[in-house]
C-alpha cells in the first residue's frame, strides 16, 4: 500500500519529523500557499505589500461595536457564550436572505447554513462532493484558498481560460468534454463570477445563462463564490448564478469583505438536499458556528447602516485602485499589461516574456516591494509570466510608491 503514502518530502527538514510514516495520503497536497510564505517578509514596514488581500477596515464605526458587544453580553450573554445549531443563528439567516436579495437570490432560511468564514464553506463542499482523482473544473488562475481545499482533499483541478469578461464558456464546454472523452468525474465548477480574485475581471451578464446551461447539460454541479459581490465601485451588482439556477448552485458568501474578516462568518447556500449533508459535515467539523460572532453580525446589521458602511469600503477601495491604475500606466515598462477592475481588491498584471514573476520576488522583496506571484494561482505550474497586486490595504500613496519600485525592479530584469 506504499503508493497510497504521501510522497517523501524532499527537504532535510521535513526528514526529521519522526511522524512521516503515519501522516494519512491526502497530507501530500497540503503545502503551504507562496502567499502565506511570503507573509512574514512582505509585513516588514519598509516593504510596500502588494501581495496580501486583507480588507482595509479603517472605516468600521468601532466605538459603536464595541457598545454593541457589550449590549449583547449585558442582555443575552448566557445564549452568546453557549454552543447553538450547526445551522447557525436563525435571526441571521434571515438577515442574509435579504442580503442575497440584492444579488436576484430568492433564498430560504432553511436553505441557508452559516460558516466560519467561506473558507470552510469551501472545505465543506469539497469534503462532500470530492473523492481523490475526481476533478473540479476552475477558472485559470484561480483563489489560492479554493486551490488548497482541492488539493487536500486530493481532487484534480482542470483550469479554464478567462478573459476580460471573465470564464470562457468555450472553453468551459472544452474542458468538458475532455474530461468526458477521458473518462474523468467531473464534481463540480468551482468559479468567482464577481471581480475576481486574482484576475480582477467580472463575467459578464450575457455569459451568466450559457455557463449555467452548459453545467446543466453536463450534469455538472456550480459551486459559486461570491465574497466581493458587494463592492463594484459604481455600487452595480450583477445577477448571481444561484439566482439563474437555484437547483444546481452552491453559493458561497461571506462577511469577511463587507464587514470583519476577523469574526470569520460566510454562509453556504445549497439546494435543500445538499443542504441536509452540509449541516452534518458542519457538525463533524465545528459542532456550530461560533454563536457570539453570529450575534454581532446579526446585531450589526439589524442597527447599522450596513448599506452606508458597505458604500464607504467601496469608496475606499476605488480610491486605491484609482491609484494603483494610474501608477500602473505611468511606471510600468512596455510589453506588460494588467486588468482592470471594476470592483474587489485585486488587478492581475501580465509581464514581458523572459520575465519569471517568481524568480523575481526575492529581488523584489530587496527593493522593498511585494506582490503575489502568479504561480500560486495554478494548480499545474502556470503563471510565471503573470502577479497579482492587492490594492485593498495600502494608503493610494503607498501604492503608487509600490508599482514605482516594482517597475524598477521589472526593467532591470528585463536588461538581464
Ligand atoms: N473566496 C475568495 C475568492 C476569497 O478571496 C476569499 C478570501 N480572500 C475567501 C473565499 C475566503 O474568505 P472568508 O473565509 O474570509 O470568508
Amino acid at each position: 500500500m506504499t503508493e497510497n503514502r504521501p510522497a517523501k518530502p524532499q527537504t532535510g527538514r521535513h526528514n526529521l519529523d519522526p511522524h512521516l510514516e503515519r501522516y494519512a495520503a491526502r497530507t501530500a497536497g497540503m503545502t503551504a500557499s507562496e502567499i502565506r510564505a511570503l507573509f512574514a517578509v512582505a509585513s516588514r514596514p519598509e516593504v510596500v505589500s502588494l501581495a496580501g488581500g486583507m480588507p482595509n477596515l479603517a472605516a468600521l464605526p468601532l466605538d459603536t461595536l464595541s457598545a454593541q458587544v457589550g449590549e449583547i453580553i449585558a442582555e443575552e450573554g448566557l445564549v452568546a457564550l453557549q454552543y447553538g445549531s450547526a445551522h447557525g443563528v436563525p435571526a441571521l439567516r434571515d438577515q442574509i436572505c435579504e442580503i442575497m436579495a440584492l444579488e436576484g437570490v430568492k433564498a430560504h432560511p432553511d436553505d441557508v447554513v452559516v460558516t466560519v468564514g467561506s473558507q470552510m464553506g469551501l472545505d465543506m463542499v469539497t469534503r462532500l462532493f470530492c473523492d481523490p482523482g475526481d476533478v473540479v473544473i476552475a477558472e485559470g488562475p484561480s483563489y489560492v484558498g479554493a486551490l488548497g481545499s482541492f488539493a487536500a482533499y486530493q481532487a484534480n483541478v482542470v483550469h479554464v481560460a478567462m478573459d476580460d469578461d471573465g470564464l470562457v464558456p468555450e472553453g468551459l464546454r472544452e474542458a468538458l468534454r475532455q474530461a468526458e472523452k477521458a473518462g474523468q468525474r467531473v464534481k463540480f465548477l468551482y468559479t468567482i463570477p464577481n471581480f475576481h480574485n486574482p484576475a480582477g475581471v467580472t463575467l459578464a451578464v450575457e455569459r451568466r445563462a450559457e455557463i449555467v446551461e452548459i453545467c446543466r447539460e453536463h450534469g455538472v454541479l456550480i459551486v459559486e463564490d461570491n465574497p466581493y459581490g458587494l463592492l463594484g465601485f459604481d455600487g452595480q451588482t450583477y445577477p448571481a448564478l444561484r439566482s439563474l439556477d437555484p437547483d444546481n448552485v452552491v453559493y458561497l458568501g461571506s462577511f469577511s469583505k463587507t464587514f470583519a474578516s476577523g469574526l470569520r462568518v460566510g454562509w453556504v447556500l445549497a439546494p435543500h438536499a445538499v443542504r441536509e449533508k452540509l449541516v452534518l459535515a458542519a457538525e463533524s467539523a465545528t459542532l456550530c458556528p461560533p454563536t457570539f460572532n453570529q450575534m454581532i453580525v446579526s446585531r450589526y446589521l439589524a442597527t447599522h447602516d450596513w448599506k452606508g458602511q458597505i458604500k464607504k469600503f467601496r469608496e475606499n477601495y476605488r480610491e486605491r485602485r484609482d491609484a494603483m491604475l494610474s501608477a500602473l500606466r505611468q511606471y510600468l515598462p512596455p510589453g506588460c499589461s494588467w486588468t482592470h477592475p471594476d470592483g474587489g481588491f485585486y488587478v492581475w498584471v501580465t509581464v514581458p516574456e523572459g520575465v519569471d514573476t517568481k524568480a523575481m520576488l526575492p529581488r523584489a522583496v530587496t527593493a522593498r516591494v511585494a506582490y503575489a506571484s502568479g504561480t500560486g494561482f495554478y494548480a499545474d505550474g502556470l503563471g510565471s509570466r503573470q502577479m497579482r497586486l492587492s490594492y485593498c490595504y495600502p494608503t493610494p500613496e503607498r501604492i503608487r510608491e509600490g508599482v514605482r519600485r516594482l517597475a524598477a525592479v521589472l526593467e532591470s530584469e528585463m536588461d538581464l
